[in-house]
């Protein structure tokens, strides 16, 4: 057992010496109380009923006692904490019980704040949430150089509910402070320093003498100093939150997301106060809980989970090959190496091959920094010779969509990489059956399939055929996960799931340009839905040759008739008009790439939004009746990070759901009758569904 000066050390801090109870060790020091949290069974500390009443009896005791001082600490790898356990959130309902168990939880981290011994946060790692708000109850929070905090309860639909909008406006600049929690982004230890919570950033090493500073009342507290407290007087308070509203309406309306706006009203009333603020700040998070788009927003963080869950395990893949480097290899393979592997590329055009290095280099350095970016940068090796594939245990071939030429890649390939090697395509509508037929091991062949672009969607189908070898499967979902991709296993099959579902959502767009609609008033009617960019500008940013590929191959390959693509669409891909990235399409585009759009002139109406939408839906049902997708909530996943289907509706068979199955059939019916057949439903909403 270890003492806690010697878990002071760079060691894994487990096996700490004390009175261990279930998730705090309890440990004297001379004049100081150690009160360290390592909850069971987890990697990662997180909040839930049970720990806190194990920290109140702690508390309750050391009230007690006369210790000079209490130092907080955890006894994980991965950090301090990571705040409340979000899955104690789920499906809870306005309640008195409700109200109770927030104000239990506020009156131990009210406690702390309360002790009349020194109080001290020693953090290392991740420290968000409810870690931090216990974090900024005690006096100093001592940061070790790794730490990273922040606020993301935005991120599913609420803030701070443990007294943290109150404690941060009020220890340092509150507009910084409330900056921190509309973001929902992380910041470092340094950062953290100067925004003015954190009072001392120091390595493992030095962390002792740190406490003993704070212990000695030779640390100051850092804070926000006159500015901050003038910014929380009355008119500026106004003023600024008039501000804030301003900015968080254009990124997240208020209709959608009503925890930013929340949070502003919060500090706008009560951030006079800190008293009044944390009184009132329990029951707006009290509000905000139940609150259906919190409840989508929460479960769409668990399906992020569950498809993080479909690639458990390391791969054991340290050296990929890509093959071609355009638009998608280049990214794949920067990607690889930003993430760790070793990445050989080649392509016969040396000037792609020149493009890939040069975005590699570009998404590197902003990602990473000093030699953390100089390693990833001399990871990407432009490979002419294709010298790489002898060591390569995963190749990505990225080449044209032209079926011949992938055969005669993988033809190549096959003689020149080791018997173990994985060989995967990127393809997104070509027969992998027939792609891998005649090849010597077929079963070493897998779809994995990247979405564009790749380094802002998270999704990828890892796409099964019926010849793979079940090991290969599974490590290419594993090779996913370890890339930090959120892997999703599906059966080879038309357009896979994305595709299949994206395109008649866009070819029913395309169509209503044809009808001489408004493209923005298109695009409205699925943003007023939620969705984060409409089909016209998402058609711009996929590439209008990509969107007429697909839409062609599905086209073909199923029996049902999808949206037919205007004539003018084919001109425009001819004339090179291939939407944002050659700065004309359906839109054109400034300087900085964004859309040129008019006003829309007619505020859309739902029947336009239903005519895009149940075509996605039902093709989303359809993949699931034919098998291409495991379940339900795996398609929600998927179209929530492959497309940007609006989160707060949790995905889009859980809309389906909400708004009942039977409705969506009905209304598909009567499309039907105006546009045809193609909105025809899928037998998978008559069957009966849990
Ligand atoms: P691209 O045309 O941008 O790039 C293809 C690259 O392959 C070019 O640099 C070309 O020089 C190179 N190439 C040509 N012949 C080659 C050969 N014999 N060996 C090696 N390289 C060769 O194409 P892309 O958009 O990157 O698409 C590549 C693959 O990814 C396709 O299968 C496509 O369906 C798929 N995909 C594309 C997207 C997308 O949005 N672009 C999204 C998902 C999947």
């Amino acid at each position: 057992m270890k003492t806690v000066q010697e878990f002071l050390g760079p060691e894994p801090m487990t096996g700490i010496d004390g009175e261990r109870g279930r998730h705090w060790i309890r440990h004297e020091d001379g004049d100081r109380l150690w009160l360290v949290l390592d909850r069971q069974e987890v990697s990662t500390n997180t909040f839930n009923e049970e720990v806190f009443r194990e920290l109140n009896a702690l508390l309750a005791h050391a009230e007690q006692e006369n210790w000079k001082a209490i130092v907080f600490r955890s006894a994980k790898y991965s950090g301090f904490a990571a705040g409340a356990d979000l899955s104690q959130f789920r499906g809870v309902e306005p309640s008195a019980e409700l109200d109770a168990r927030i104000a239990e939880a506020n009156a131990v981290i009210d406690r702390i704040a309360a002790l009349k011994a020194t109080t001290i946060a020693v953090v290392h790692g991740t420290c968000v949430g409810g870690g931090l708000e216990l974090a900024l109850a005690c006096d100093r929070i001592v940061a070790r150089d790794d730490a990273k905090f922040g606020f993301p309860e935005v991120l599913v639909g609420l803030h701070p509910g443990l007294g943290g909008t109150a404690r941060l406006t009020h220890r340092i600049q509150p507009i910084e402070a409330m900056t921190l929690m509309l973001t929902g982004k992380t910041v470092d230890a340094r950062k953290g320093r100067s925004l003015g919570f954190v009072d001392a950033v120091v390595p493992e090493r030095d962390v002792g003498k740190a406490v003993d500073e704070a212990v000695a009342g030779r640390m100051e507290r850092r804070g926000g100093g006159r500015t901050g407290d003038a910014l929380n007087l009355y008119p500026a308070r106004k003023a600024a939150a008039y501000q804030m509203r301003n900015e968080t309406e254009k990124r997240a309306p208020a209709e959608h997301y009503p925890a930013p706006q929340a949070l502003i009203d919060l500090w706008e009333k009560h951030g006079g106060s800190e008293a009044d603020m944390l009184k009132a700040e329990r029951q707006s998070f009290a509000q905000l809980l139940p609150l259906p788009v919190t409840q989508n927003l929460i479960r769409a963080f668990f399906l992020r989970e569950k498809l993080k869950g479909n690639g458990k395990g390391k791969s054991g893949i340290a050296h990929v090959h890509v093959v071609g480097a355009g638009t998608m290899g280049a990214e794949i393979g920067a990607w690889c190496a930003l993430k760790g592997m070793r990445v050989t590329i080649e392509d016969p055009q040396v000037a792609s091959l020149g493009r890939a290095v040069a975005g590699a280099h570009k998404l590197i350095n902003r990602k990473l920094h000093g030699p953390e970016a100089l390693h990833a940068r001399d990871r990407f090796i432009p490979d002419t010779n294709g010298v790489g594939l002898r060591h390569a245990d995963l190749v990505i071939e990225a080449a044209p969509e032209k079926p011949e030429l992938k055969r005669s890649i993988y033809a190549r390939l096959e003689k020149e990489v080791r018997a173990d090697t994985i060989i995967a395509t990127n393809t997104s509508s070509l027969d992998l059956a027939a792609l891998f037929e005649g090849l010597a091991k077929p079963d070493r062949f897998v779809g994995i399939h990247f979405f564009n672009p790749v380094s802002k969607l998270d999704l990828v189908e890892v796409v099964r055929h019926d010849g793979v070898d079940e090991e290969v499967y599974s490590k290419a979902l594993r090779f996913v996960a370890d890339i930090g991709k959120l892997p999703l296993p599906v059966k080879a099959a038309p357009g896979f799931l994305v595709n299949r579902a994206l395109m008649p959502y866009l070819g029913e767009a395309l169509l209503m340009i044809d009808e001489g609609e408004q493209p923005e008033r298109i695009d409205a009617a699925a943003e007023a839905f939620g969705m984060p960019v409409g089909p016209v500008e998402l058609a711009d940013q996929v590439g209008l040759d990509i969107c007429l590929a697909v839409a062609d191959s599905l086209a073909e390959s199923l029996e049902r008739p999808m949206p037919p693509v205007p004539q003018w669409l084919r001109e425009k891909v001819q004339a090179g008009q291939l939407g944002r990235k050659t700065g004309k399409g359906l839109y054109d585009y400034d300087s900085d790439n964004k859309p040129k759009k008019d006003k829309v002139k007619q505020a859309p109406d739902k029947a336009m939004r239903d005519r895009m939408l149940l075509p996605m839906l039902d093709a989303v049902a359809s993949t699931l009746e034919a098998g291409v997708v495991p379940d339900a909530d795996s398609a929600d996943a998927a179209m929530i990070f492959g497309t940007g289907f609006a989160p707060f509706r949790g995905g889009p068979m859980h809309y389906a759901k909400e708004r009942g199955y039977a409705d969506v059939a009905a209304t598909m019916e009567k499309l039907v009758l105006v546009h045809g057949p193609r909105f025809t439903p899928s037998r998978w909403w008559q069957r009966a569904h849990d």
